[in-house]
């Protein structure tokens, strides 16, 4: 398979600092500002957010985390990207979320199924004031009206394309790259 380059490193930063500037200017700064994290590389960028808003604001905004993880069902072929349902795994948030602005952060947004089990699981927590949502990448193909809020790059995709993204932390490396079927 053919893969694009489409983020580097210094790309993938800037991204990150426009959308935490992005985020301190919505939300007039960290007052009630929380982030939750969705599973691995969401989480990651999560805590990148929360370390470039100390770097501004000499403020530590908390971090939470979700664990959750599309499952396709049996009926459908293993090439069908839709018809996949997000399951809940563990949730990690050691704060209330009670009149917050959650910040929920992940790598890519797609169909929206994983970003509606998140917002699901930060309502069963208590009534935040406002949900909002960051990724990295948006690569089209919503099923379900949700948007973002804060987009480091829209990708739009075929159903067939696939974007990797690589973080040092996991990867060794950074970047995002588009996978051609
Ligand atoms: P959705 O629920 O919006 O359909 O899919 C989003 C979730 O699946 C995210 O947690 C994201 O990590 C993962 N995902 C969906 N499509 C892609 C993709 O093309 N590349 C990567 N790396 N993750 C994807
Ligand atoms: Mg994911």
């Amino acid at each position: 398979a053919e893969e694009i380059e489409i983020m580097d490193a210094q790309t993938m930063r800037r991204a990150l600092t426009r959308i935490t500037h992005e985020i301190l200017e919505k939300n007039d700064g960290t007052n009630n500002l929380v982030l939750v994290g969705i599973r691995t590389r969401g989480i990651y960028l999560a805590k990148r957010i929360a370390a470039k808003i100390k770097d501004f604001e000499g403020i530590d905004v908390p971090v939470g985390e979700l664990d959750i993880t599309l499952y396709r069902d049996d009926v459908h072929r293993v090439s069908d990207t839709t018809n996949q349902n997000p399951i809940l795994h563990e949730t990690n948030i050691p704060f209330s979320v009670e009149g917050k602005h959650v910040v929920l952060v992940d790598d890519v947004l797609f169909t929206a199924r994983t970003i509606r089990a998140g917002m699901d699981a930060v309502m069963d927590l208590g009534r935040a004031k406002r949900i909002t949502v960051a990724v990295l990448i948006d690569r089209g193909h919503r099923e379900l009206p949700i948007k973002a809020d804060y987009v480091g790059k829209n990708i739009p995709t075929s159903q067939q394309e696939q974007i990797s993204v690589s973080i040092a932390e996991l990867d060794g490396s950074e970047k995002v790259t588009l996978i051609k079927a």
